[in-house]
Order: C-alpha cells, then structure tokens, then sequence
C-alpha cells in the first residue's frame, strides 16, 4: 500500500476538524491535529505547554520551532508509517519548509500519494460557527449549537461527556486568529498550488457532500 499523506488547510472552523476526524476514522490514518496536541501539553502543564499557552490565549501561532519537535516526532513514530491526515499544521511558510525538509527525510526517494485539500469557505459565516461550537471534554467530538446541536443539551451524543466551549473560541480570541489565518497561513494555498498537490474544496456545502468529495479526491 502507498504511503497516503494528506495536509488539511482552511480558516478557522472551516469544518477541517470535523472532516479529518471522521476520515481518521474510516481510512485508519492517524489525525494528527497540532492545535488538540497543544492543549493536550498545556493541560499537562509541561514545558512546551506553559510556552504555548500565552501564544494560543491571544489567537496567535506558538513558535514554529515548538510545533515542529512535536510534530515531526510524531510523523517519524510507528503510528504514521503508512500515511496521515494533518489538520493544523502547517499554518505558516516558515513551517511548510520545516515540514517539507522534514517528509524528504522520512520518505526518502520512496513514492507518497501527497495531497492538500483546502476547504474553502466564506469568513463571515465562521465567526458565528466559532461562538457556537462546543466540543466534548472526552472524545473531542465537535458539536454546533444552532447546526448540530447535542441531543441532551451539555452532553456528547457519542460518549456521554462534558461539552465545553475552548477558551479561544470566545469571540474576540476568535477573531484575532482570523488574522493570524489571514497573514501567515493563506500563503500556503499559492505555495502549495506551485508544487501541484493542492485541491480546493467548497466548504459551504453540507458536512456529508464535503465528505462525499474529499473521499473521491483521495480515491
Ligand atoms: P486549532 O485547534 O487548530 O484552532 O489551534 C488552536 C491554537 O493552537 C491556534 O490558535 C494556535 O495558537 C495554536 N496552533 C495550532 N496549530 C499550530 C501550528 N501549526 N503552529 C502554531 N500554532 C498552532
């Protein structure tokens, strides 16, 4: 089987969270999602949590030497031998060349199926999805108050924990990383639109459609 490597790019709650979890799930590719792993080490209150934390407080992106050592341990571990789904990272120029210099290392002259799918979705319907969004506390599945309600208010459908709303989800928290969104990681689409591996996808559609589309690219 190729090794199957794909990139997940969009503005915040661009619905890249809720695509690549699922798609984890059913293609068994592990979801390596650098925004859970950074709260997960601010959590635990380690060294790289306690840098991180002011960085992601005030919408802005935590040093990219940080990120990197955490992420590229995880892509040379066992578990992404055959492929994986990026959601998050990178989020800047600076870290697509750590990341490119970083696979050319991994995979040597091997051959990858590469691709970076950008959802593509208008900002003023995000910031409102960002306000409502709530997440559980247990299992990290991502609900929307107003377009995908829990059916017990308070409470994950799939594993019965705490829903709870990230701190950085507040609205002014929000739209500073619209900001950050804007001047550092839009770049990435011409960049990647250079090398050849990007794919635009519209992400107004139904969360299903979406789906329905990623799956057909990846094929
Ligand atoms: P997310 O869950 O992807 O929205 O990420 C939440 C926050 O974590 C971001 O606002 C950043 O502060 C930080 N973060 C996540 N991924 C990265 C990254 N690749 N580079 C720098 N900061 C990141």
């Amino acid at each position: 089987m190729m090794k199957t490597e794909l990139i997940f790019l969009g503005p915040p709650a661009s619905g890249k969270g809720t695509q690549t979890s699922r798609l984890s799930k059913e293609s068994s590719l592990p979801h390596v999602d650098t925004g859970s792993m950074l709260r997960a080490e601010v959590a635990a209150q380690s060294e790289e949590g306690l840098l991180a934390k002011s960085f992601m407080e005030k919408g802005q992106l935590v040093p990219a030497e940080l990120v990197a050592k955490i992420i590229i341990k995880k892509l040379k571990s066992d578990e992404c031998k055959n492929g994986f789904i990026l959601d998050g990272f990178p989020r800047s120029i600076e870290q697509a060349e750590i990341l490119d210099k970083a696979l050319e290392e991994i995979d040597g002259n091997n051959e990858v199926k590469r691709l970076v799918i950008n959802i593509d979705v208008n900002q003023e319907l995000l910031l409102e999805r960002i306000i409502n969004r709530r997440s559980c506390k247990s299992c990290g599945k991502i609900f929307n108050l107003k377009t995908m309600p829990p059916i017990k208010e308070g409470i994950c459908d799939a594993c019965g924990g705490e829903l709870v709303q990230r701190s950085d989800d507040k609205e002014e928290t929000a739209r500073s990383r619209f900001n950050t969104y804007n001047t550092e990681t839009q770049p990435l689409i011409e960049f990647y639109t250079k090398k050849g591996w990007l794919v635009n996808v519209d992400g107004s559609r139904a969360v299903d459609t979406i789906y329905a589309e990623i799956k057909d690219i990846i094929g």
